[in-house]
Parts: C-alpha cells; structure tokens; sequence
C-alpha cells in the first residue's frame, strides 16, 4: 500500500510514473530488454534522452543559447564544478548565504576563489535577504544563491539582480515548482532526488557563453564545455535516472506544465501554513514572504511530544515528518509529486493530534 511520502529527497515520485515504469521494466519498447540493459549510444536511449531534454526545455522555456546537461556528482559535485568551470584563479565569487546548503557550497567554492559573502542574515536564517541587502562585488566571476533551503524551509520570493554579473541557482528543491524566467540566470543546477526523479542525477541549465573557460584540471567528465559537446554522454550517463526524469517531464505536461503545478504548490502551502498559524501547538519560524512552497519546517510546543507525533502519523500512513537533524522538530516536504489529498490528510492528522495531546 502506498503511503503520503513527506521526505526532503529523495523523494517522492508521481505514482503515474512508477506505474509506467513498472509496465516498461522488463521490456521496453516492444524491445525485450530493460531501458537499463540498453546501450546509451543505442538509437532508442538517444532517443530518451533527447526527448526528455526537450521536455524539460519546453516546460522551463530554456532558450537555445543554454545548454541543458545530465550528470552525475549530485548538487554536491557542482558546488566544486562551478568554480573550476566558471571562476578563473585568483578571481572573486559572491555567495549569498541562507543556511545550510549555501553554507555548503561557500565551504567547497572557497577551495577554488575568493569567496565573498554577499548577505547572510546574521546567521539568523528565518528569511531571505531583500535585493537592497545584497553587498555585490563589482566584477565578481558569479553570484550564487540558494533560491529554496531545503532545510530551513526559506524561499526566496524574488530573484537577484546582479548588474550583468552571471547568476548561479541551487534549485535542488525548487526546480520545476512554478514558472521562472530562465534568461534572468547564467547557470541552473539541481540534484534530481527531489523534483526531478531518483537520485544520481544531477540537471546543469548553463548559458553557452559562460563555458569553455575551465580551469586547468579540471576533470573532463566535469568540464561543462567538453560535456556539452558530447551531449552529456562523454561516458556512460546514469540512463535510468534519466528515463525516469524523462518520464516525470513528460507527467508534467500532462498536468499543464509549470503555470497549473505552480497553482497546486501554492494551494498546499498555503493550506499547510494556515493550518500552523492557526493551530495554538505547531509554529514555522519562518517569515511571511520567505516561506517555501517545497519544505514546510514546524515545531510541536512541547519537544517530548515529538516522537508520539512522528509514530502516530507512521501509523497513518504519512511518513518521514521528522524534521532534519541538526534542526529537529518536523519538516513536511511537500514537492510537485505530494498531491494535494496528502496535504489535507496531514492537516486533518495534526488537527487530531493537537485535539488529542495539546
Ligand atoms: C539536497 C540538496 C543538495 C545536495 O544534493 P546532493 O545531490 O545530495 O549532492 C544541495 N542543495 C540543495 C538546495 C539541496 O536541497
């Protein structure tokens, strides 16, 4: 029996998909072999392959100037690539710091280039920083932001300008939420485990002019230039991450691409937030206007509830509520794949849970 999945990735996948998949696992195509037992440079997974590149292109608006790439390292491999892609030695990035996954990718870019900080809420991570607290450095290589922190649950509600200097988004746990303007980006990155499909595949959206500059050793299985002239597929790719993805592309489309999914995202977070800021146990520390539509942190008034709350709501089958373990507390991570129904049942049980113990 399938339960409501509320984990921060990976995550859950739309179970139209893992239909599909199952019915195509053994023999795909009419072939009498699993897309996973093809060859990557066979005709049919070239075929994948380009048709879900074209799909995510077509739901996002990626102009033709950006290359779209299928890699592996995860969001994790990026925060290094980057650098040793887009910041020549001895040159100056500017990192906007929100929590824990900016936090990251400032640690590992610093091996690389000067990293300058930008804004980072004095530690305090319950917002995101207003454009006007931005400190940019003039002439920096890029600027990077984390437009959703995965963790704190912080979303940012607008993007960046950076006065022509290229921006640079971990949109791990925001890709494909709601509508955005790819031209207003140098370079998009996201690990595929939490909207995209099963983890070991990471998506780069990169504008062409900003490749080709790699550093010297630089691997070429990392190079954005190199990988972009093989079509990602200098070695042997993950293929059947990207099946998948090419699957939950094409489930997107069915649902009336990004405007119609950005509409069912906003409804279930504002449901979800009503429901906390209305209730006198459960509270998200969050600002108003940097509350993220993906990941929904809460706490419970009293911590040594916490763990009744987490095995009650196993028992009614909504899973993976616990919050992350440096902050604790419970995080709903409510992704493209959470139906609606999912988030209505967690309200009804947390409206029970309060009525029962608070
Ligand atoms: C999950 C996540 C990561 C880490 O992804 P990996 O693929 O495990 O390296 C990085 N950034 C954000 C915003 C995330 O949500």
């Amino acid at each position: 029996m399938r339960v409501y999945n509320f984990a921060p990735g990976p995550a859950v996948l739309p179970e139209e998909v893992l239909g599909q998949a199952r019915e195509e696992l053994l023999d795909w195509d009419h072939s009498g072999m699993s897309v996973m037992e093809i060859s990557h440079r066979s005709k049919p997974f070239v075929r994948i392959a380009a048709e879900a590149e074209a799909d995510l292109r077509e739901l996002l608006g990626i102009p033709a100037n950006y290359k779209v790439l299928f890699l592996q390292g995860g969001a994790t491999g990026q925060f290094a690539f980057i650098p040793m892609n887009l910041a020549p030695i001895g040159s100056t990035v500017d990192y906007v710091d929100t929590g824990h996954w900016s936090k990251k990718a400032i640690l590992e870019a610093a091996g690389y280039c000067k990293v300058h900080v930008a804004a980072d809420a004095g530690g305090n991570y319950v917002t995101a920083p207003p454009q006007e607290d931005l400190r940019l450095t003039q002439g920096a290589a890029y600027v990077h932001y984390t437009p959703n922190e995965t963790i704190g649950g912080v979303e940012f509600g607008y993007v960046p300008q950076t006065r022509g200097v290229p921006l640079v988004a971990d949109m791990s746990s925001s890709i494909l939420s709601r509508p955005i303007d790819v031209t207003k980006f140098g370079l998009i990155y996201a690990g595929a485990q939490k909207n995209i499909g099963p983890s070991g595949l990471v998506v780069v959206i990169v504008r062409e002019d900003l490749i080709g500059r790699a550093r010297a050793g630089t691997p070429s299985v990392f190079d954005y230039k190199v990988v972009a002239d093989n079509d990602s597929m200098l070695n042997t790719p993950p293929t059947f991450a990207w099946y998948m993805a090419g699957l939950v592309f094409k489930w997107l489309k069915r649902r009336g691409g990004l405007a119609a999914i950005g509409e069912q995202n906003r409804l279930k977070a504002e449901k979800l937030y009503a429901a906390i800021d209305a209730s006198a146990i459960y509270r998200n520390p969050v600002r108003k206007d940097s509350r993220s539509w993906m990941n929904v942190p809460f706490t419970l008034g009293n911590p040594a509830l916490d763990q009744r709350f987490l095995d009650e709501a196993a028992a009614a089958g909504l899973k993976n509520l616990k919050g992350h373990r440096i902050s604790g507390g419970m995080r709903a991570s409510i992704y493209n794949a959470m139906p609606l129904a999912g988030v209505e049942a967690l309200i009804a049980f947390m409206q029970e849970f309060q009525r029962k113990h608070a």
